[in-house]
């Protein structure tokens, strides 16, 4: 009772003016805590219509938010349970670095791009430390990088346009900056040879780089199985458009055209002028992968994300897929053609599939009810390979869809997918006239 005489008797004694201005904020105050922000149901109205998915109301219930593994589950990407088994090609490959590549989208940013193939965030802010150019990324620009065993990036060039490229490398603890300008003749150099222990040691003697048999490998990878289909006496001729500088040959080069002779089977790689390799035809020998491997949109209960940190130990615990709130028993389709290396039970994926796309894609399924598929079974794109589940370590019913390219995890919704589209109708005829040319100027070589 006394203080609250003492607050009366202290207010008696202010001004009228100071009075007015503590009701007007008292005012104030209350108004603040009355307000309601109804405009913010506005903003929502701004987003994509999306297809629904049809659900019973049971399924509402079980498809909570946050369905998915616990933070915490870590999908080994090593893990030698969901990876292919390397064959011979594989590891001599393997010896020498593997280039990852990125050509950069609308609106793309380095950060965007990092996180998509889960490069090392902190490597990122090294190099824009080195120079701040490195964020200046526009459409159409290509990345080329090289990662170590532990993913550290050890050398990035930004192929700003045809005749500059910024190189990174890491050397002694820090990266350097260097400029490369491309200036020189490019001619058309031919190498050829014959299979006599495998296809790799024969591609080198006959002089091509482990760079240009990768190139070769992996733009025949539908094709042909250089790793198990190549014989004893098959031919092969390549050409290689070198770069000359005072007669000097500056560059390795880039493959322009292969014609390989497999018995009295010909395989053909042409490069366009689109930068991309058609067969003589003009057919792609690409076979795309489909971005979803489940026929309706299902909400994503938990996205890729390379950084997503532990709520109690802070500890970094990747989340490798996409989880997709899919109800217990939806179908799952093979998202390209390939080979079933993996399906099995394992206690924290639960039922999963593991399918290998060429040499260098693989997608997971994880937490499946039901397999579909057996080990070495061959599978095409869309075909039906399971019912997703809730099985393994899982906090409710979801679909864990992982990507992986080069043998890393890479952000399945977001990196593009190889595309299969033929040289452009306009462009065909004239293609396929000179295709014929460059082939048989090949087959003049073996
Ligand atoms: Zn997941």
């Amino acid at each position: 009772m006394k203080y609250k005489e003492a607050v009366t008797a202290r207010l008696g004694t202010l001004s009228k003016r100071h009075k007015f201005a503590l009701l007007s904020l008292s005012l104030f105050t209350c108004a603040i805590l009355i307000w309601e922000p109804t405009h913010n149901r506005h903003s929502t109205s701004s987003e994509p219509i999306r297809g629904q998915v049809k659900l019973s109301s049971e399924n509402l219930q079980t498809l909570a938010d946050q369905n998915s593994e616990p933070v915490g589950t870590i999908f080994e990407p090593d893990d030698p349970d969901f990876n292919a088994p390397k064959d011979e090609l594989d590891q001599q490959i393997d010896a020498q670095d593997i280039v990852h590549s990125h050509t950069v989208a609308s609106g793309e940013t380095l950060g965007e791009i990092f996180n998509q193939y889960a490069l090392p965030i902190s490597d990122m802010y090294a190099l824009l430390a080195v120079n701040k150019s490195a964020a200046n990324m526009r459409v159409g620009v290509d990345l080329e990088w090289q990662q170590d065993e532990n993913g550290k990036l050890i050398e990035l060039q930004i192929h700003r346009n045809i005749k500059d490229t910024d190189v990174y490398s890491w050397n002694d603890g820090k990266y350097s900056f260097t400029q490369k300008e491309e200036k020189g003749e490019i001619k058309p150099v031919f190498l050829s040879g014959r299979v006599t222990s495998n296809f790799y040691n024969s591609a080198r003697s006959a002089g091509l780089t482990p760079g240009q048999i990768q190139t070769l490998a992996k733009q025949l990878q539908w094709k042909f199985d250089f790793g198990k289909e190549a014989r004893k006496g098959d031919k092969f001729a390549v050409e290689i458009n070198k770069e000359f500088i005072d007669g000097k040959a500056v560059s390795s080069g880039d493959v322009e055209a292969v014609l390989y002779q497999n018995g009295s089977r010909e395989i053909t790689l042409i490069k366009h002028t689109d930068g991309n390799y058609y067969d003589v035809q003009g057919r792609s020998l690409n076979r795309a992968l489909e971005r979803y491997p489940t026929h309706q949109r299902f909400r994503i209960s938990s996205s890729f994300n390379p950084y997503r940190k532990h709520p109690v130990t802070g500890r970094i615990s990747p989340h490798n897929g996409t989880d997709f709130a899919a109800p217990v028993g939806t179908s799952v389709y093979a998202s390209g053609d390939g080979v079933v290396v993996r399906a099995l039970h394992h206690p924290l994926a639960g039922n999963y599939v593991v399918i290998k796309h060429g040499r260098e894609y693989m997608t997971r399924y994880l937490h499946l009810s039901k397999i579909l598929v057996k080990k070495g079974q061959k599978v095409s794109m869309g075909d039906k390979i399971a019912l997703s589940g809730n099985t393994g370590r899982s906090t409710g019913p979801h679909l864990h869809y992982e990507l992986i390219k080069n043998g890393r995890a890479v952000n399945s919704m977001k990196v593009p997918l190889p595309q299969a589209s033929p040289v452009k109708e306009s462009e065909r005829a004239k293609f396929k006239q000179q295709a014929r040319l460059t082939i048989d100027a090949l087959r003049d070589q073996v």
